[in-house]
């Protein structure tokens, strides 16, 4: 895609878009980000919400979840999608962040994708919003948008979506290009049936004019 497209994309993805955050999403505390990003794995956003609320309101931190009966964090995250796997892997993990690193999340990829349950998706959350390095993650929207859109290609995996997608996006927006590819991908590029009617975007979109040349 030729930069200037993608800059003017951006531009009115930032102008509808930017102060809004799920809660989950919504924290600067690294641990809490990371966490919310484990429940909200497989799970939308509204019941993603709910389970963290229902979470921290009863647990603050590592040292409290580390302890926790993994029973009762199961009835408490039990709005998300795979609670009893998420509750195990969210002990599990509060533990390691507990005895390994005192506490604290670490703010380095490799380490982060040594904790249970954490991907690279994760992990870019992680350190995108909490630690506002420039990272892009790629969940499924992002990857949705990016392969209609012609930015990325139907078979590319992960880490191509994300280069691609870092090729085209200046740095310091890097951290929230997520936010707002999820926002426009929940609203409108929805998968499936995409709001392609109501879509400022159409005169760049692969995808668009594949299927009207199609229907023609
Ligand atoms: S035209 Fe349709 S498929 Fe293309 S970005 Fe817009 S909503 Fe998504």
């Amino acid at each position: 895609m030729d930069p200037r497209v993608f800059a003017e994309i951006l531009s009115e993805l930032e102008r509808r878009y930017r102060p809004n955050r799920p809660e989950h999403v919504g924290s600067r505390d690294p641990f809490k980000v990371l966490i919310g990003a484990m429940l909200s794995h497989r799970t939308r956003d509204e019941q993603t919400d709910e389970a963290y609320l229902r979470l921290f309101k009863r647990f603050k931190d590592a040292g409290e979840l580390a302890s926790a009966p993994v029973r009762e964090i199961e009835r408490l995250i039990r709005p998300a999608g795979f609670y009893r796997v998420k509750a195990r892997r969210i002990k599990e993990v509060s533990r390691i962040i507990l005895e390994r690193y005192g506490g604290r999340v670490p703010r380095n990829r490799d380490a982060l994708l040594s904790l249970p349950g954490v991907g690279e998706k994760t992990a870019d959350i992680v350190l995108s919003v909490a630690f506002g390095l420039p990272e892009i993650a790629v969940d499924t929207h992002v990857e949705t948008i990016a392969k209609r859109l012609g930015i990325a290609d139907e078979k590319d995996g992960y880490g191509e979506v994300k280069r691609k997608l870092e090729e085209l996006t200046p740095v310091e927006k890097r951290r929230y290009l997520n936010m707002l590819l999820v926002r426009f991908g929940r609203e409108i590029c929805r998968s499936p049936r995409p709001r392609c009617e109501v879509c400022p975007f159409t005169r760049y979109c692969r995808y668009y004019s594949a299927t009207r040349r199609a229907s023609r």
